[in-house]
């Protein structure tokens, strides 16, 4: 028996299917220029199939919604009612939402009889408190437009805080820990006893650290004067600001790969890239240091936390007054643990994997309802 991970994209469908007992993979796969989100789901049916595995060998599906809004704070068995409230989150996350709801509409229609669950990326951070998550704005605002900060990544965030807690050899609710999600899309969390109380994006994933093209936190009154003085309309500042900015808009592209080669090669433009993104991670890394009683763990993660040590490097570097010390020898190695002998703060580099947390949590949603 199994339990089929589904990541909707507006073009795209990604799923995973796992073993329903031991989590283990059985089968990838991704069905690319979806328009039809039926026919993509009865072409994901002939490829299941295809490798001998019947629709009535799976036991659930567990769908990635991006926008939980406050209303979800743990992964729920989808109900119509569940449907009608990612519909009405739609205006908070245009771009995710129809495209998860669509998955899950379709993926109904073909398995009717097996529980549907969805994950959202927002529900991990539902922990922070009000004063963080409120923004100094009139309280209409939040009340009748639900403005506030909502945090995503949670999926991400929750299971490399897990793995932190196996590998560290501590019960999670006894750690704090400061998480690093660094991939195109780019978040931090404060963790406090295993709870998410701050995190760098907000009431949409523009906000924050920056990122391979979104800009992250900018000064708000750029963009009226970039409509009265450029004459931008609102749908351009969008795309300027979530497509075309961040790495892409100070180094010509979104891959820190080519970035750095390019620096070494020494261009100006990737030169600046890499010192504005570094800094930004590293004034985070402050911030959080200051709101955490304290900090057990700094985690990296994501293509480039995963991968890249002179990121890891750029953050870490000359921190020994907070307790920092990163030892340069494992950090070139990509070792899980990266902190010399000496670092008070453990620098721990684990791989995220968000299809298994998805999993692990529609497995107990089925077996432990
Ligand atoms: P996404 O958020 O789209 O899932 P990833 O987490 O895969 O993205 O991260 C993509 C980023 O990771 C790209 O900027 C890529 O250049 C960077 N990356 C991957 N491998 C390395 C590496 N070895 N060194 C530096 N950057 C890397």
């Amino acid at each position: 028996m199994s339990i089929v991970v589904i990541n909707a994209g507006s073009s795209s469908i990604k799923y995973t299917v796992y073993k329903a007992q031991s989590l283990e993979v059985i089968q990838h796969g991704l069905i690319e220029e979806v328009s039809d989100y039926n026919d993509a789901f009865l072409q994901m049916q002939e490829d299941l199939l295809y490798h001998n595995i019947n629709l009535r060998e799976i036991e659930g599906f567990v769908h990635r919604v991006v926008h939980g809004g406050e209303k979800f704070h743990k992964p729920v068995v989808i109900d119509n009612e569940v449907i009608h409230e990612i519909t009405h989150l739609i205006p908070l996350a245009p771009l995710h939402n129809p495209a998860n709801l669509k998955g899950i509409i379709a993926a109904r229609n073909i398995a009717p009889n097996v529980p549907h669950i969805a994950i959202f990326d927002t529900s991990f951070h539902q922990s922070m408190p009000e004063y963080v998550y409120r923004y100094p704005l009139p309280h209409d605002l939040y009340e009748h437009y639900r403005i506030r900060k909502y945090g995503f990544h949670g999926t991400s965030h929750d299971y490399v805080s897990q793995k932190a807690s196996q590998w560290l050899g501590k019960p999670i609710n006894e750690l704090n820990l400061i998480t690093f999600h660094i991939g195109n899309g780019v978040s931090a969390c404060a963790i406090a006893k295993g709870i998410s109380i701050d995190t760098s994006m907000g009431m949409t994933p523009l906000e924050g650290l920056m990122m391979g093209s979104r800009s992250g936190s900018i000064d708000p009154s750029i963009v009226g004067y970039l409509m009265r003085e450029k004459g931008l309309s609102i749908d351009e500042i969008d795309v300027l600001l979530n497509k075309q900015s961040g790495l892409k808009a100070i180094a010509g592209t979104n891959d820190l790969r080519s970035i750095i080669n390019a620096k070494e090669s020494g261009d100006l433009h990737a030169t600046l890239a890499v010192e504005m993104f570094c800094y930004r991670l590293r004034k985070q890394l402050g911030e959080y240091m200051a709101i955490l009683n304290g900090v057990d763990a700094i985690i990296f993660t994501g293509g480039i936390g995963e991968h890249s040590h002179l990121v890891r490097k750029e953050v870490c570097k000359n921190l020994s007054h907070l307790g920092i010390r990163i030892d340069e020898t494992r950090n070139l190695s990509n070792a899980t643990d990266i902190h010399s002998d000496q670092s008070k703060v453990k620098l721990l580099v684990i791989p995220t994997d968000e299809e298994y947390q998805m999993a692990f949590y529609a497995q107990r949603k089925i077996f432990q309802p």
